[in-house]
């Protein structure tokens, strides 16, 4: 059993070790395996190990030697651009969205199309799908074969490892095997999570440009339709035990509150949604959008101003209950509550002064959206290239 365990051990480490040499050859490439060990904090031996694994995988070739300062030569590293692509896809209520996504992390070509799936046209979503990646991969002349997998982000509860979508209340979905439908017609691997975890593992690999924190905890806060929290641990998603945690939206605040849509009172989400802010600016006066209700507040509306306030007021609050149970280094505020009024990150920076204690307060940075609407297609392609790091190796 212990053998089993430190064997297990040793797995995790290399993939972990893996992906963060990866990572750092992302960002900083070309760079000689002597700085990655300087950026990551691995030994130079660990280096070696795990950079020979990204060649074999052919996700990283060794280039010209150049001087170094002191005039010794060193092997540069760098991504291997030509050699696999990945597809990163978003489905949401209105619209779905796919790209081609290169080792980078860049988009080489994207499509979107508007479908109301209402839960009935399930099989016109794959054809749509499958057309745009086909059309796309042609377009740019990319064979089909260069393509390792699929990764797609939707809105709900998702199970990663049958392909589930368990439940989704903006699809209309209920225990639909969506990886086995896509895969049927796609003809390359699909991998499926929710979107705000996949937008999380876009959103932190880029936001660590500066450095590899090998160890960071990165909290995504998002607040738009709904509200929901996504958590990437050491560069993986972190799901729990059914991949729920994160669905701090029906944490409940007040038993005696508002009812939700999941059947309780009070929970968080009933206080911050687009909805929830809708409805009570519709008990002054009719307000259609959440631009209006801005719209109204520019316009010096005590009462529109004193409604956005609270909502800032709840996100901290929010941003405070995410630090108390995760103690995250980074927080990425995010949602089209944030994106369509960037002011009111400043509004919510603001409240934190109130709502997080004083002793967490210096515990983290909060960062805004650095991929804004592509974060969910760039964070999904990441969770292929991930998968192929992970277990590349195993079908080879
Ligand atoms: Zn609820």
């Amino acid at each position: 059993m212990q053998v089993l365990l430190e064997k297990h051990d040793q797995e995790f480490i290399r993939k972990k070790n893996r992906m963060l040499a990866f990572n750092s050859i992302q960002h900083h490439h070309p760079i000689s395996r002597t700085d990655i060990a300087k950026l990551s904090g691995m030994s130079a031996a660990t280096v070696g190990r795990v950079v020979a694994d990204l060649i074999e995988l052919g996700l990283v070739k060794e280039t010209d030697q150049i001087s170094g300062g002191v005039g010794r030569k060193a092997t540069m590293l760098d991504l291997d651009l030509e050699s696999i692509m990945t597809v990163g896809i978003e489905v949401d209520r209105n619209l779905t969205k796919a790209a081609l996504v290169d080792l980078s992390g860049r988009i080489i070509a994207e499509k979107q199309q508007v479908v109301d799936q209402n839960g009935k046209q399930l099989d016109v979503l794959i054809d749509l799908i499958v057309h745009m990646v086909t059309e796309m991969a042609a377009e740019q002349g990319i064979p089909l074969s260069k393509f390792v997998g699929a990764g797609v982000g939707l809105p709900g509860i998702v199970d990663p490892d049958q392909g589930m979508v368990v439940f989704s209340a903006q699809l209309g979905w209920r225990n639909i095997s969506f990886v086995k439908m896509l895969e049927a017609k796609l003809n390359m691997p699909v991998v499926l999570d929710n979107d705000l975890k996949v937008k999380a593992l876009g959103e932190s690999s880029f936001h660590s440009l500066d450095g590899i924190p090998a160890e960071s905890i990165t909290a995504l806060v998002s607040i738009g339709s709904g509200l929901g929290t996504a958590l990437i641990m050491d560069q993986k998603i972190y799901r729990g035990s059914r991949n729920i945690a994160g669905e701090i939206g029906h944490s409940i605040i007040d038993p005696n509150g508002k009812l939700c849509e999941c059947g309780k009172r009070g929970c968080l989400q009933t206080y911050i949604t687009d909805l929830a802010l809708l409805q009570e600016a519709n008990q002054i006066r009719e307000v259609r959008s959440l631009q209006e209700l801005f719209q109204y507040m520019e316009q010096g509306e005590p009462w529109a101003r004193s409604i956005i306030d609270r909502a800032c007021s709840y996100i901290a609050i929010t941003i405070n209950n995410v630090v108390c149970a995760y103690n995250p280094n980074h927080i990425i505020l995010t949602g089209k509550f944030i994106e369509d009024h960037p002011e009111m990150f400043e509004a919510v920076k603001l409240k934190l002064q109130e709502f997080v204690g004083e002793h967490f307060s210096g515990s983290f940075e909060m960062f805004r959206s650095k991929l804004g609407e592509r974060s969910v297609m760039i964070g999904a392609a990441k969770l292929v290239l991930q998968q192929q790091i992970d277990y590349g190796l195993v079908h080879k």
